[in-house]
């Protein structure tokens, strides 16, 4: 039996990059407070510093407007509860945006997606227009790239519409950084949110990017650090190796349409041996790592086991935590949920592929082999939560 692992998850978390680790574990020999006065306080304060120049760019901005904190989700709260009268969000946003965005006690509204999960352009008009115009303090979240489907948002589009209503833009560029080139000017936001371990870096650390003249208030005060930003002794050397890995990927991104036909083939292929199986998103323009593909009368939850044990991790399309699925509001949002008209829901039958730089097009192969004997001897739709 073969008993290679084949890590097919990357839009979950990413192995570290080749590299990042040495930085990591020389930075540990650097032991200094970063606040710290004497040489070896100035030593770990360099460290950051580098890292937030890697970091800024990667994502074409300036290293005095990054500061990091403890992951993507810290990140977006912290602009999220910032003190807005309004804020707009995406029905296919992540929770990291949708929860802060519910609990802030700002209006909140929800922009509709397309069944191609594309922003619903004529809602956002509208939710901006209920919004107040530019008379409110209205911030829009919306995301570089979905997590779930990979469909990619026209961010430059949506900034330019928020410009004209007056409103500021938060994009969540976690998927987004790292696989296509990202740039905070070209896209024209506001603020901007990146993670370390989706990237090749480590995990539990992310980093806000915003707008000169902007100004964000702490979730976690006391201690002054990130000027003040973000209180608490920085974790220097996973900071470091978020810069590595910022560094490493800056010379190797590939511009959107980029890295497409490797996706195009494997869809093509996992299709010819799914019957009735459906890319989820295919006409939209997508991330050219991730393919979630829905399986009518297959629970999703099953399909993750069985290709587990057969060597494969890949995540379900629903939303999974603690190790249960639960229902995808980004599929229910692009309307996925009773596709079939049988009963049968679309949504709980879909899985998630994404690969990244350790993939090779023989796993690719491989996993359509093995997919296809998955499918056809897993049975039983199940309802999931
Ligand atoms: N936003 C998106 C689109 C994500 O995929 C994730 C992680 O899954 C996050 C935010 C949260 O990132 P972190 O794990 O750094 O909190």
């Amino acid at each position: 039996m073969d008993s290679r692992r084949t890590y097919l998850d990357y839009n979950a978390t990413s192995p570290l990059r080749p590299g990042v680790r040495d930085v990591f574990v020389d930075a540990l020999s650097c032991f200094g407070n970063p606040s710290s006065v004497h040489t070896e306080g100035r030593q770990a304060r360099a460290l950051v510093a580098k890292a937030r120049k890697q970091v800024a760019d990667l994502i074409g901005g300036q290293a005095s407007d990054v500061s990091f904190c403890g992951s993507a989700t810290e990140a977006l709260n912290m602009v999220i509860r910032a003190g807005w009268d309004c804020v707009i969000t995406l029905a296919s946003e992540h929770a990291a945006v949708l929860e802060p965005a519910k609990g802030c006690g700002a209006d909140h509204y929800t922009v509709g997606v397309t069944p191609d999960g594309l922003v619903d352009l004529s809602d956002l008009a509208a939710a901006l227009a209920r919004a107040g115009g530019s008379g409110l303090r209205t911030l829009v979240c919306v995301q570089a790239a979905n997590n779930e489907t990979g469909v990619l948002q026209p961010i430059d589009e949506v900034a330019a519409i928020c410009r004209e209503a007056g409103a500021l833009v938060l994009c969540d560029a976690v998927q987004v950084a790292g696989k296509l080139s990202f740039d905070v000017t070209d896209a024209g936001v506001d603020f901007a949110v990146i993670s370390a371990h989706k990237l090749g870096g480590m995990k539990g650390v992310g980093a806000v990017w915003a707008r000169p003249g902007l100004t964000l208030a702490p979730l976690v005060s006391g201690g002054g650090q990130e000027k003040g930003l973000r209180g608490g002794t920085e974790n220097v050397a996973a900071i470091a190796a978020f810069g590595a890995a910022a560094e490493i990927i800056a010379g190797l991104l590939e511009t959107k349409g980029g890295g497409c036909h490797v996706q195009e083939a494997f869809e093509t292929s996992l299709l010819e041996v799914t019957p009735g199986g459906v890319v989820v998103g295919q006409r939209a323009p997508r991330l050219p790592n991730t393919t979630c593909i829905a399986v009518p009368g297959r629970a999703a939850e099953t399909l993750v086991i069985g290709l587990d044990l057969a060597g494969f991790a890949v995540s379900a399309g629903a939303a999974c935590s603690s190790g249960k699925v639960s229902r995808s509001h980004v599929l229910d949002a692009m309307g996925l949920g009773k596709e079939l008209g049988s009963g049968e829901e679309l949504s709980a039958s879909a899985i998630r592929i994404s690969w990244g730089w350790e993939t090779t097009q023989d796993d690719l192969d491989r996993f359509i082999s093995v997919w296809s004997q998955t499918v056809t001897s897993s049975k039983g739709y199940r309802q999931v939560a």
